[in-house]
């Protein structure tokens, strides 16, 4: 708590220190990964802050699960851009057998046909899907807590907190890489936002996203303020603090949140970015980002990490 509180001068401080501790525990560089909305909109769960739930009127245009033969044809890019690992991601509060089978089709296309390293995001897995998901060779899976236990009630009523934790613990089990993050700027309050930092730790994930709030028109939250670029870049050093050996990835909102500190949030800990667009809105284009890291002397990770 003392560190959100300091001021504008001790900040660059504390970006120096979150370096020194990225570089001590992960190591120099940045992996790449990519994602694809294969099925949006349409979702039964309320989440306030999601454009794809059909409980609002928002301008997201919804469509059926893609064919896997278009999957391919997205992963192949992702992989010349300089992906490393390429994500399914559904709307959905979990998939319906139909779905499994034919989301199993696309990842079983994808080991076959690429290089890349293969996640899911689908919501919640009975135990039976999250094992044939690792068998069937996915090695990460995304489950976000989306925000702490005490502000959970706040942003969505279908389902719960507990709901979330229980598939991110079954996830581990599995021995599958858990990508378990939030988003950030959704009314929490700062405690609140470490909160969440800390019941990540106690997960104990491979894998976090930090999302940044980007208000989408139509949902509950279409009115909130976004987070200040320099307050994201102090947050970003604080939850690199607080989880040392953690895989940090800047996500959704990245571009809008941080605007021309990009590169700050790279010094100030992250290591991880999503490259190209988001679920439902763009981000910048892959070379702008692959400049960056160049200008940066960042190296673009591959090695696979435990
Ligand atoms: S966040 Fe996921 S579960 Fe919630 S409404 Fe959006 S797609 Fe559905």
């Amino acid at each position: 708590m003392a560190l959100t509180e300091l001021a504008k001068d001790g900040v660059a401080d504390l970006i120096s220190l979150a370096r020194k501790v990225t570089l001590k525990y992960n190591g120099d560089g940045v992996f790449l990964r990519s994602i694809i909305s294969a099925q949006t909109g349409n979702c039964p769960e309320d989440c306030s802050f999601c454009s794809q739930s059909a409980h609002f009127d928002t301008e997201v245009e919804a469509h059926p699960l893609m064919a896997a033969e278009k999957i391919l044809g997205a992963a192949k890019q992702a992989e010349k851009m300089g992906a490393m690992d390429f994500c399914i991601v559904i709307s959905a509060k979990g998939p319906t057998p139909r779905i499994f089978n034919k989301v199993l089709e696309a990842v079983d296309m994808l080991v076959e046909k690429t290089g890349l390293k293969i996640g899911c995001s689908l919501g919640d897995l009975t135990r039976e899907q999250a094992y044939t998901l690792r068998d069937h060779g996915v090695w990460r899976y995304n489950h976000n807590l989306e925000t702490c236990r005490s502000y959970f009630p706040n942003i969505c009523t279908t389902h719960t907190y507990d709901h979330r934790r229980k598939t991110a613990e079954l996830v581990k089990e599995t021995g599958m890489h858990l990508c378990c993050g939030g988003i950030l700027g959704m009314g929490e309050s700062v405690r609140q936002r470490l909160e969440l930092a800390f019941e990540i730790r106690e997960l104990d994930p491979t894998w976090v996203p930090i999302n940044f709030l980007n208000p989408r028109p139509g949902t509950p939250f279409s009115e909130f303020k976004m987070i200040q670029p320099f307050e994201a870049v102090k947050t970003i050093a604080i939850y690199r603090l607080t989880l040392p050996d953690k895989i940090l990835m800047t996500a959704g909102g990245r571009e809008v949140t941080l605007r021309d500190l990009q590169a700050m949030g790279l010094m100030a800990g992250a290591n991880a970015m999503i490259l190209g667009n988001y679920l439902t809105t763009p981000g910048r284009t892959p070379q702008e980002d692959l400049r960056m890291l160049d200008d940066l002397e960042l190296p673009i990770r591959k090695d696979i990490v435990n």
